[in-house]
């Protein structure tokens, strides 16, 4: 998951948003170091984690913003998303709120970030398909409305967390190039 020796071409600040529990800490921990836990604990303190991966044969450090227990409605900071260039919108599939809340965090995004930031929204936990309460048409038509790449992920599974994330550095590095 990255050498730390290596000489870096480019760093790339990614912020995750959504609802409290819908999964943001265990997708980054999938991402950054192949993880994934059953009973995370609520995230204390503003913190990110990076990885460097090869993007058309440069090297990529993704640094990326998890939120702080601060989901509540306007609690996270302007500092949170100070210079980020890429951001994953999250909800779970199995939660209709956090898909409800899903605008709301997009304004909030809107109204802090810089107006070229790349935003996927990412429906996760859809491994628990049993459970399902937000039918994936739904949300591939709002990502459409709003111009946003979307995927559904598991990071229990491990699905499409990789993609998701390639997705987003792909996609910012396609623009600074
Ligand atoms: P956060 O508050 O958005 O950071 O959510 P967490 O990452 O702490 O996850 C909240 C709960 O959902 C934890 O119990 C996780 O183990 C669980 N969880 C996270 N991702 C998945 C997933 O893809 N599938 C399932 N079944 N559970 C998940
Ligand atoms: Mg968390």
């Amino acid at each position: 998951y990255g050498d730390a020796s290596q000489k870096i071409d480019y760093v790339f600040k990614v912020v995750l948003i959504g609802d409290s529990a819908v999964g943001k800490s265990q997708i980054l921990a999938r991402f950054a170091r192949g993880e994934f836990s059953l009973d995370s604990k609520a995230t204390i303190g503003v913190e990110f984690q990076t990885r460097t991966l090869m993007i058309q044969h440069k090297s990529v450090k993704a640094q990326i913003w998890d939120t702080a227990g601060q989901e509540r409605y306007r609690a996270v900071t302007s500092a949170y998303y100070r210079g980020a260039v890429g951001a994953m919108l999250v909800y779970d599939i199995t939660k209709r709120q956090s898909f409800d809340h899903i605008p709301r965090w997009l304004e909030e995004l809107r109204g802090h970030a810089d107006k070229n930031i790349v935003i996927i929204l990412i429906g996760n936990k859809c491994d628990l398909e049993s459970q399902r309460a937000v039918p994936t048409e739904d949300a591939k038509e709002f990502a459409q409305k709003e111009g946003l790449f979307f995927l559904e992920t598991s990071a229990l599974e491990a699905t499409n967390v990789e993609t998701a994330f390639t997705t987003v550095l792909t996609e910012i590095f396609n623009i600074v190039n």
